[in-house]
């Protein structure tokens, strides 16, 4: 047996990287006022501490029981209950809900309602359904504190919400920019393309500074957010100028009747060339944009989404 041969990458750039884990592999710092955020440098969590009980949101299982630890640091360091009173769930996805159940039953559990039918659906002990639901907007208040969570669409999920603290000066944004670094392959796993592409400027037309965007290691800045734009903008402009230029017929007349080879042939040639300057130019700039394999799935989805979401797929025949 021989093993694969593992590739070096680019160095992480320092900027992309947050501050140091405890001996327990967890980091908590404060957001603002009485708002924490929780990192296992992969995952993030956060929290809000009121009189009468804390706030949670979301519950991702690689941090699992280091959210009660982290909670009940800042809770005994402020003299305040650690007692977990509301989770909201940012959408059902496992990853940043399966340690949902670690909390005591009488816990309030609130989120979307397509996550509360997803949750019914994927029958998983570990992510409760919420019992509080919504369809377009909802103001959780507990003990004078207040949290707006809106729904605007599908766009990484189906059910992906925006939690905005506006006391806090914060926005939560789960699994559509990663601070510092590109997107995991297909656009991070996301279902609704169009979706995805415009939820970053939906979440610039809030007010805030600070935004929990659910993974790696730091907190992300209104910059951060640009950055990602400007990343996406330019996949796209790029899968629109190989669409316009790659000339298809070669690799059709290439394999004749089997047509399933022709659009392979073709289509991997229009992402190749689509994505190749964008690795280049983000290398350095974007922590793993030298992951190829990433950037050039989410161009083969843009590109695939500029055809068939927004037309058109091809000429129409004469
Ligand atoms: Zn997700």
């Amino acid at each position: 047996m021989t093993s694969p041969a593992l590739p070096d990458y680019a160095p992480i750039p320092r900027s992309s990287l947050g501050p140091a884990l405890n001996d327990q592999g967890y980091y908590v710092g404060r957001v603002e006022r009485n708002l924490y955020w929780v990192t296992d440098g992969v995952y993030q969590s956060a929290f809000l501490t009121t009189r009468d009980g804390v706030v949670l949101f979301d519950a991702p299982p690689t941090i699992g029981h280091n959210l009660q630890r982290a909670i009940d640091e800042i809770a005994a360091a402020n003299g305040v209950s650690n007692q977990v009173t509301h989770l909201v769930y940012s959408h059902h996805h496992d990853d940043h809900a399966g340690a949902a159940s670690l909390f005591d039953r009488n816990v309030v559990r609130v989120g979307h309602e397509e996550t509360r039918r997803l949750l019914l659906r994927d029958n998983d002990p570990a992510r409760p359904a919420p019992e509080v639901t919504f369809a377009d907007r909802y103001t959780l208040e507990v003990a004078g504190e207040r949290v707006e969570l809106a729904w605007h669409g599908p766009n990484h999920s189906p059910d992906n919400i925006f939690i905005h603290f506006p006391g806090h000066d914060t926005l939560m944004l789960i699994d559509v920019v990663n601070a510092g670094w590109v997107p995991i392959y297909n656009l991070n796993l996301s279902e609704d393309v169009p979706g995805y592409i415009q939820a970053p400027a939906t979440a610039l037309s809030y007010p805030w500074t600070h935004f929990i965007c659910g993974h790696l290691g730091r907190l992300a800045t209104r910059d951060d957010v640009a950055v990602h734009q400007a990343y996406i903008a330019d996949i796209e402009a790029s899968a629109r100028e190989a669409l316009a230029t790659v000339d298809p017929t070669p690799f059709y007349m290439r394999y004749g009747e089997n047509a399933w080879a022709g659009v392979k042939a073709h289509l991997d040639t229009v992402t190749d060339r689509a994505a190749a300057p964008i690795i280049a130019k983000y290398t350095g700039v974007l922590a793993a944009a030298d992951i190829e394999i990433f950037t050039r799935t989410t161009t083969f989805a843009i590109m695939q989404s500029l055809r068939l979401d927004r037309g058109p797929s091809g000429p129409v025949h004469p």
